[in-house]
């Protein structure tokens, strides 16, 4: 059998699901799966909220932050489709632990749409913190999705605001431009990284996410939650190293 049909098969059994059920082997798959080439036209990159606010100086400094921000520029070079995202707050959005009184930062409030993470004032928009790292190399980069916006509502997610209703169009974008695999990368891998990758799945799509080029906030456990939370809906971790970039 010549290589290049064994790697088709390869493909095509995983992507069937027939080698999913091999328990142990199971982290190597997706390294089957994806490593064998580029990850084509049908795959996307998505950048998740690489921007001053979330490295160290920045408003809601992200241990280890701009740790992402070489591996992510030698990944996009593998990549024919990149989409960033930005979080882009209105002053006092409501998920700014200053616009409820009496609230510190980190602690959780009800509002409408349910439970609710307060944070620091961060990624006002229009401001210098809310900026993409100045280091951030994707010149093929084609689209930005801006995200929390809306001032009573906030949006971990690249896909879908906090109420769960309210869409942000990037799944049809990624639907009207062929994309069936995402990559997702950034910060912070236990908040706006595995919503988006969540939604992701939700949306249909095949998702990884590159556990190298994401950092984590790690608030009360929710990383090892995080990740739980991926792996039951299916969505794939891997290193950057899994992804070939020639
Ligand atoms: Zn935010």
């Amino acid at each position: 059998m010549h290589a290049m049909q064994r790697r088709n098969l390869l493909k095509t059994a995983a992507s069937a699901g027939l080698v999913s059920g091999l328990g142990g082997l199971g982290m190597a798959l997706p390294l089957l799966a994806s490593a064998k080439g580029r990850p084509g036209a049908k795959a996307a990159l998505i950048v998740v909220d690489v921007q001053n606010c979330f490295v160290d100086g920045g408003t809601l400094p992200v241990k280890g932050g701009a740790e992402v921000v070489p591996v992510i520029n030698k990944l996009a070079a593998a990549f024919d489709n990149i989409v960033v995202t930005q979080d882009w707050h209105t002053a006092g959005h409501a998920s700014f632990a200053s616009a409820h009184p009496g609230q510190k930062p980190f602690s959780s409030v009800k509002l409408d749409y349910g439970n609710q993470v307060l944070w620091p004032d961060h990624c006002v928009q229009g401001t210098e913190d809310a900026a993409l790292h100045k280091e951030l190399q994707l010149p093929t980069a084609q689209v930005i999705v801006r995200k929390g916006f809306n001032k009573g509502v906030d949006s971990y997610s690249a896909f879908e605001e906090a109420d769960r209703k309210t869409a942000t169009g990037l799944g049809g974008y990624l639907k009207q431009r062929g994309i069936k695999t995402v990559y997702v990368t950034g910060l912070a891998t236990d908040f706006c990284v595995a919503w988006t990758a969540l939604d992701a799945r939700k949306a249909g799509f095949e998702v990884y996410v590159i556990e190298d080029a994401t950092r984590a906030i790690d608030l009360n456990g929710s990383l090892a939650a995080a990740w739980k939370q991926m792996q039951a809906k299916g969505v794939k971790r891997i290193q950057s190293a899994d992804v070939a970039s020639a």
